[in-house]
């Protein structure tokens, strides 16, 4: 007989789990107990199930490092009690959350699947069922007796993709996510087909999970018209120690002499700053324009093809573990959980 199936379900709030509030006409989350009348289906699981809510269930806008630790930590507890993990995150926020998890808990030989909805479940057409319901299809799923996902990973709608590579980016259609530059790891329909080989593959070594994430850093978006003030009070910031600075097209800047003074005084300062695109799909090139060029002489870090979600993340996590200059500066463009390509 096969052995059976244990799933840990971390329900964390977010519009999936949420109510009308009948004075203010807003929503808010609701309490999970009555999670099998919304979704009698979950019943027929042959899967063992169990449900952890986070206290108080929050709308994904109040995520933070701090609510990181604690679902890294949930996880790695039960990580050899259960089989496979399913968030249920709000879908706001999920790309940092799930981004940040991919990369404080190493050497994950197991599935942890994040999904939400964009319609309560208690509204008739909405999207968590299905969401919910596949979720736990796919965190299931093994061959050869091994997780055929082990990686963090971002459901919603009809594709399964790499979480560090997943962007929120529209507010209204049920197919609210996408991974504009890594393939999807399964399609769901019908069927559901795997992209095996674009899975990363299982190391089988001791999972580790890491929780100094390092929230001192800023991201600074470039726009036509940037101030000097603007730019001077950022990179001014007491006791920041990076900036995920957002370029235009392929990393491209102003030229502007008080502009790239300021960026090179903040790395003599010892600030890292590293180069991530405006655009949501290619990769930063640092030189292939003039306008870039002097970025890299500076010693601006690439970012390539990094989502803003992923270096946000993989930067708080990299200054907590308190590497050298140089070594941050290596890391950044390594592929830590297959959230970069490498060119
Ligand atoms: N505001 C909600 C949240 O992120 C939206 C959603 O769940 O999709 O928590």
């Amino acid at each position: 007989m096969e052995d059976q199936i244990n799933l840990l379900i971390i329900y964390t709030g977010g519009t999936i789990g949420m109510i009308k509030d009948t004075k203010t006409g807003s929503l808010r989350p609701f309490n999970f107990e009555g999670i099998y009348e919304q979704i009698p289906e979950l019943k027929r699981f042959h899967y063992h199930l169990e449900f952890h809510c986070f206290d108080p269930l929050i709308d994904s806008s109040e995520m933070n490092p701090a609510r990181w630790v604690e679902l890294a930590e949930i996880i790695g507890k039960n990580y050899e009690a259960f089989d496979g993990f399913v968030v249920l995150h709000g879908s706001d926020t999920m790309a940092y959350t799930a981004s940040a998890l991919s990369f404080m808990l190493e050497n994950l030989n197991k599935p942890v699947i994040f999904t939400g909805s964009q319609l309560p479940l208690g509204v008739l057409r909405t999207d968590g069922r299905e969401n919910f319901i596949t979720a736990i299809e796919l965190a299931a799923a093994t061959e050869d007796n091994t997780p055929l996902i082990p990686e963090v990973c971002i459901y919603f709608e009809n594709s399964l993709t790499r979480a560090n590579r997943t962007i929120k980016y529209n507010a209204e259609n049920f197919n609210a996510f996408v991974s504009p530059n890594y393939p999807v790891l399964a399609d769901v329909g019908v069927y559901i087909k795997y992209n095996k080989h674009h899975i990363l593959k299982p190391n089988f070594k001791k999972l580790k999970v890491h929780k100094n994430m390092d929230n001192r850093v800023t991201i600074l978006k470039l726009f036509p018209g940037i101030s000097k003030e603007v730019v001077e009070a950022t990179l001014g910031i007491s006791g920041l120690r990076a900036v995920i600075l957002e370029t235009f097209g392929s990393g491209n800047a102003l030229t502007e002499e008080w502009f790239l003074n300021l960026l090179e005084k903040a790395i003599g300062n010892g600030i890292h700053i590293i180069n991530i695109s405006q655009c949501a799909a290619g990769a930063v090139e640092q030189g292939k324009y003039d306008t870039s060029l002097r970025l890299k002489k500076m010693g601006i870090i690439s970012g390539g093809d990094m989502t803003t979600e992923a270096a946000l993340t993989k930067t708080m996590y990299l200054l907590g573990e308190n590497l050298s200059s140089g070594k941050f500066r290596v890391i950044m463009n390594l592929p830590l959980r297959g959230e970069i390509s490498v060119l």
